[in-house]
């Protein structure tokens, strides 16, 4: 369905005067409106207002921080161009629900052109295989200012990982799960709503992880199974030692090697 893109480097869609090196917002939505404003006086985008609904609509329904002190919030809107990104720090951090509850201290804001679907996933992919090594995001937060940050974030490459795990979306399968067997119980007037809400998931992710996740719904009326005690959910079979050591207090998808479900950590209970 999506064709390929040519593997790329981040910054061919960054430049430094798309960083506000130390945001002065001190909530979510104020440093989303930040990054915007940004955006908006390099003539990026040119419709803020609904970007900005879009973006919260979106933060709403799942947080788009991805753990670590780093978030990626996003909105789907033709901007004119194909993508604007911003990127915007915080040495205070900033509350933005993530999963493992820290604060944020990176945001990389990406508005991308709904013609071009799968160039949201190229990116998000690309920059999570670098932002999920500790080392470098220690450099990136360790940077004294705007061009040493410029110089970091530079090195991401994007290209898709070529693993057997999905890496950051976990709780995002989990929530289209949710959705979809939601809306099957749903009254008529609810149904459009819940649909416009996994649309917006379904965007975000891959088409041939959606085909998969389709099918085993179809079939199972569901699709992902917890690991508990290294243990699959759905058919009771211990997983592999490799996954279950790797998937502990992760957001990363795998799939059971036994029945096929997609696999996601358990979700810790908050203390
Ligand atoms: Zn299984």
């Amino acid at each position: 369905m999506r064709s390929s893109f040519k593997d790329s480097y981040f910054c061919d869609y960054l430049k430094p005067s798309q960083i506000v090196f130390e945001l002065k917002a001190k909530t979510k939505i104020q440093a989303v409106e930040e990054l915007l404003d940004v955006l908006n006086k390099q003539k990026l985008i040119k419709n803020k207002k609904l970007i900005l609904t879009r973006i919260i609509d979106r933060e709403r329904l799942e947080s788009t921080a991805i753990g670590h002190h780093v978030a990626l919030p996003h909105a789907r809107v033709n901007t004119g161009g194909d993508i604007a990104v911003a990127v915007g720090k915080s040495k205070k951090g900033i509350d933005f629900d993530a999963i493992d509850d820290k604060k944020v201290h990176l945001i990389i804001l990406i508005v991308w052109n709904p013609s071009i679907p799968g160039l949201f996933n190229h990116l998000f992919a690309g920059l999570a295989q670098f932002l999920r090594r500790e080392s470098f995001r220690k450099r990136l937060f360790e940077t004294k200012n705007k061009t040493e940050l410029y110089e970091v974030l530079s090195e991401v490459e994007l290209r898709l990982p070529q693993e057997d795990r999905i890496i950051s979306r976990a709780s995002l399968l989990k929530k289209l799960q949710t959705l979809e067997q939601k809306k099957k119980k749903a009254k008529k007037e609810q149904q459009a709503q819940l649909k416009e809400q996994a649309n917006l998931i379904r965007q975000e992710l891959d088409a041939i992880l959606i085909d998969r996740f389709d099918r085993l719904m179809e079939r199972y009326g569901f699709a992902v199974a917890e690991v508990e005690d290294g243990v699959c959910q759905s058919c009771n079979i211990n997983v592999a030692t490799g996954i279950r050591s790797a998937i502990e207090g992760s957001n990363d998808i795998f799939i059971c090697e036994n029945c096929g479900k997609f696999l996601v950590a358990t979700k810790k209970k908050k203390k």
